[in-house]
């Protein structure tokens, strides 16, 4: 049987109130502007490791192939849909962790989530904002990627 190549990295299963009691202890430590910074920080490392973990790399259209398989599997969020024109990517999602656990300070950890994957997939930076949130009386929650080469 095939083993993976570095088992020492570890891994480990969390319960999605643990990033609730991540983002409570940093808003408690240094304000709510630091702590958001934070989370879409450690969303992006987590991001960009389970890309690199699943050694998945592509462009365009295969990008968004690669992007549903693997967003079905997390369990951050439900996707809607998500749709790619001219170097921004549209992201539409239901559910999203933070707003599982009454989130009111956005979704910061998914939003980084998603930079990092999508950065790590492609090769390109990926600036990504929230548009749309639930937390702040929207329907669903709406992320845009949108390409920063070079940077
Ligand atoms: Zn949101």
């Amino acid at each position: 049987m095939n083993q993976p190549e570095d088992q020492s990295k570890g891994f480990f299963i969390m319960y999605g109130e643990s990033i609730k009691a991540l983002q409570d202890e940093l808003v408690a430590i240094m304000g709510v502007a630091l702590a958001k910074s934070i989370m879409f920080r450690f969303g992006f490392k987590c991001g960009n490791m389970s890309a690199r973990e699943m050694n998945i790399k592509g462009q365009g259209a295969q990008v968004v192939e690669y992007f549903k398989e693997i967003w079905l599997e997390l369990g951050l969020a439900d996707p809607v849909s998500i749709k790619q024109r001219s170097g921004k990517t549209n992201l539409k999602v239901e559910r999203t962790l933070e707003v599982s656990f009454d989130g009111k300070y956005g979704c910061d950890f998914t939003r980084g989530y998603i930079s990092g994957l999508m950065s790590t997939i492609t090769g390109i930076p990926q600036h990504c904002l929230e548009t749309k949130c639930v937390a702040k009386g929207d329907k669903m929650c709406e992320f845009v990627l949108e390409e920063k080469p070079g940077k």
